[in-house]
């Protein structure tokens, strides 16, 4: 109770099963007394590419760009965009960080790529020698919650696409723990477009009763060994 969580979410349809996973966390975390905030990333038509445009006035050096040095500058001086400087309120104010999407080429979409890799900038999220344990976005929380074309058994250790955490790795531990985000066992609902609806209905009750007792979970132990051991 008394919590924050901002739901990053990237699905175009509020019909879709995405969609019923983002209404059922809204709905279960404002019942336990959590606010709730949700970046709906294709409503909003959030900007997802890295440009000149996100900085506003002077350029640090405009004879050669380059969007790292540009954005780290800017922020240090609060000439970033306007949308990047309120998703990073968000971020600053959350407790917990839930990412809600389809995985698209065994990554996120690129609307939530671009996100994170416009909103975590350098002096905000991460800085030299603050990343990893030492990142800058500390006691906070991050889980990733997605759907899959593929099932379960594809995505097993013997399986075509093989284990579902080494798509994980490049989320989980290059950018959240990167940031100094702990992370959350993800939550993975697989193929749902080709199950039945019984299975469906199983599968959107699973993450209510998760979210029940999310505040009592540990975080995983974010290391190359949970990933590819
Ligand atoms: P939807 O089609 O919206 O939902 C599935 C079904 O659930 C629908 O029939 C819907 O009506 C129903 N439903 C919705 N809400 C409820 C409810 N409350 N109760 C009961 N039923 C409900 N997959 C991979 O595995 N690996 C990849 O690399 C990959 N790459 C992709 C790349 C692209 C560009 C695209 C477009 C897809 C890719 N996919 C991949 C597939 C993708 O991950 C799945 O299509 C997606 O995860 C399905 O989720 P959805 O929310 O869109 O499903
Ligand atoms: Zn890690």
């Amino acid at each position: 109770a008394g919590k924050k969580v901002l739901i990053v979410y990237a699905h175009q349809e509020p019909k879709s099963f995405n969609g019923s996973l983002l209404k059922i966390a809204v709905e279960e975390l404002t019942k336990q007394g959590c606010s709730v905030t949700v970046s709906d990333l294709y409503a909003m038509q959030f900007e997802p590419r890295a440009t000149r445009n996100d900085i506003v006035g002077r350029l640090h050096n405009s004879e050669a760009f380059n969007y790292g040095v540009e954005t780290w500058e800017a922020y240090k001086r609060g000439g970033l965009s306007k949308d990047l400087v309120e998703e990073q309120k968000k971020v600053q104010e959350a407790d917990l960080l839930i990412f809600q999407f389809p995985l698209f080429w065994f990554s996120m979409p690129a609307i939530l790529k671009g996100w994170m890799d416009r909103v975590l900038v350098q002096g905000f999220a991460y800085d030299l020698s603050k990343s990893y344990d030492g990142g800058l976005l500390q006691d906070k929380l991050s889980l990733f919650s997605f759907t899959t074309g593929g099932n379960k058994e594809m995505y097993s250790n013997g399986g075509i696409g093989g284990d579902i955490r080494y798509v994980l790795w490049p989320m989980q531990h290059g950018i959240m723990h990167f940031c100094g985000v702990k992370v959350l066992e993800p939550h993975i609902c697989y193929a749902p477009e080709n199950v039945s609806e019984e299975k469906r209905k199983e599968m959107l009750t699973g993450w209510t009763q998760r979210l029940k007792t999310l505040w009592k979970e540990e975080p995983i132990n974010c290391s190359p060994e949970w990933y590819f051991k």
